[in-house]
């Protein structure tokens, strides 16, 4: 178990990934990442797309430095020559607020900036926003914040980068062979859920292993651990090796 200190207040206790939560995971949407920081911090999962995005964020990353550490290394396709491009970044490096404008906080999820108040964006917002036209976005995340008060898109904007800054990076990949720079997008919810999405081939072939050992149900095994799982089935094949002829 560990504990995560919420940025708009007191402190979640986030548990281990079990199977069960590995195979639930899908597609890499805000809505799938709310869902299964709801599993393991246990927030009432009807209201957790109520909570501001960015305690779901610290929960997805104290998941992801569980299961992968605090690197994170992903691939994007050259700009020029399409040759893969590796990126390399921190996730305590890109979690750092700017600070540039005068926010101040007055409540736990209220703000204000230039004498206008507004809330922390939700997964709920993030949906809402989503089913907009993409040049109508801006404006409809601020009608929603918004509280009290005129503040402008990008003014909001930068406050909320300010007060709110999720796991999120714009990055230029300079690539060594043609030169040419390619920008790449990190969102750590996409980023974290499509990892956990690719290594589901080998949860099955976990579950799979300690089954037809052991004779357990699958619930059981989905109950388990990653970490018990993956030590079980590392003892199953090391015994099936030694057992071999
Ligand atoms: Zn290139």
């Amino acid at each position: 178990m560990r504990t995560v200190t919420r940025p708009t207040g007191g402190h979640l206790d986030v548990r281990p990934l079990t199977g069960a939560d590995e195979r639930s995971v899908g597609a890499p949407t805000r809505l799938e990442a709310c869902r299964l920081a709801a599993r393991v911090a246990s927030l009432p999962p009807r209201s957790a797309t109520e909570v501001p995005l960015v305690d779901i964020d610290a929960i997805l990353r104290v998941i992801h430095e569980a299961l992968y550490g605090d690197r994170v290394s992903s691939e994007v396709a050259c700009r020029g020559c399409e040759d893969p491009l590796e990126v390399l970044l921190s996730l305590g490096a890109i979690s750092e607020p700017p600070g540039e404008l005068p926010v101040d906080r007055v409540g736990e999820v209220e703000y204000a900036v230039h004498g206008a108040r507004f809330r922390l964006p939700t997964t709920a917002d993030v949906i809402a926003v989503d089913s907009e036209p993409s040049e109508h976005r801006g404006e409809a995340l601020r009608s929603r914040l918004l509280l009290d008060g005129e503040l402008s898109v990008d003014v909001l904007d930068a406050a909320l980068d300010e007060v709110a800054c999720c796991h999120e990076a714009n990055l230029e990949v300079r690539c060594e062979r043609c030169g040419a720079t390619t920008s790449a997008q990190f969102l750590l919810h996409e980023h974290l859920l499509r990892s956990i999405a690719m290594e589901q081939r080998w949860l099955i072939r976990e579950i799979h292993l300690l089954a037809s050992s052991y004779g357990w149900p699958l619930a059981d095994i989905e109950r388990l651990t990653r970490t018990e799982r993956r030590q079980m089935a590392r003892l199953i094949q090391a015994d099936r090796a030694g057992a071999a002829p």
